[in-house]
């Protein structure tokens, strides 16, 4: 059994431990842009592929009995490639993607459909932005008119003049986001839809002191491929494929 696993997250290393382990012989696949990316177990091929046609050309040139994409709920160009190159080169394609977060008594959350609206709200709720995004799409923010903190995994480049930066990389504890928030004065939480545990200690903390939060919907996902929201679900799901495979 081969198994492409598009990756770039928690779920998809979780998920190439279990399926290594269980003998089965999984390609992780990486974006190759962070500089300290955490390698998954298994074999590893870095950067992009060029494209849908890029994708459906190294599938027939290394043939996979499917494809798990685990990638990031923001990496909407890639999710919308895998399916429509698992089309192509009719592969059986799952999507794992955790499910999105669920606000809870005390939050004041703002839903925004895009980073540009989140922008053009912005001023009316806060003077003092955290802006939890990553650096991709941070520009949009630039001439939102209020003072900003920006944290990201790897500086964007060119670095922004616009806003003071953190570097860091999660998970992060509670303690340490209301520390961050307490130490800038922030009043206004920016954040993606991004779900899992990892990220989230920021939402409480923001719940702690009464912040609202502009929170940026999840793109919507290709009509097509099944979907699961648990590493059990995707290995239920390639074991299954592995019979119908061998038969
Ligand atoms: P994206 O906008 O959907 O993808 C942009 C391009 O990067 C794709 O068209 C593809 O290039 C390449 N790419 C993306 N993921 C890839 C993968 N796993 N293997 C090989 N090529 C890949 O994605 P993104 O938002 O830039 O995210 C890039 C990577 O970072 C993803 O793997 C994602 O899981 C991870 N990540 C993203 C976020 C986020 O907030 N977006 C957060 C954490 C981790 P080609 O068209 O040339 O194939």
């Amino acid at each position: 059994m081969k198994v492409l696993l598009l990756g770039g997250t928690g779920e998809a290393r979780e998920l190439a431990k279990v399926l290594v382990e269980a003998g089965v012989d999984a390609v992780s696949s990486l974006a190759g842009r962070t500089t300290d990316a955490r390698l998954p177990v298994g074999r590893v091929r870095s950067g992009g592929f060029g494209g849908a046609d890029g994708l459906a050309g190294w599938l027939r040139a290394h043939p996979v009995d499917a494809v798990v994409d685990a990638t990031h709920p923001f990496a909407a160009r890639m999710t919308a490639n895998a399916a429509a190159a698992a089309t192509s080169v009719d592969v059986p394609l799952l999507v794992l993607r955790r499910p999105g977060w669920t606000a809870s008594p005390g939050d004041h959350w703002h839903w925004c459909d895009a980073p540009e609206d989140a922008a053009a709200r912005l001023p009316s709720l806060g003077s003092r932005a955290f802006l939890t995004i990553g650096r991709q799409g941070l520009d949009t923010f630039e001439n939102a008119g209020i003072w900003m903190l920006a944290r990201c995994v790897d500086p964007p480049e060119p670095r922004p003049a616009w806003c003071e930066l953190i570097l860091a990389c999660g998970p992060f504890a509670l303690s340490d986001e209301l520390a961050v928030m307490r130490d800038h004065t922030i009043d206004v939480l920016v954040t993606k839809d991004s779900g899992g545990p990892q990220t989230s200690a920021k939402l409480a903390a923001a719940r702690e002191l009464g912040l609202p939060v502009l929170i940026i919907r999840r793109p919507p996902l290709p009509a097509g491929p099944e979907t699961v929201e648990s590493v059990d679900e995707a290995v239920q799901w390639v074991m299954r494929a592995s019979h119908s495979s061998s038969t």
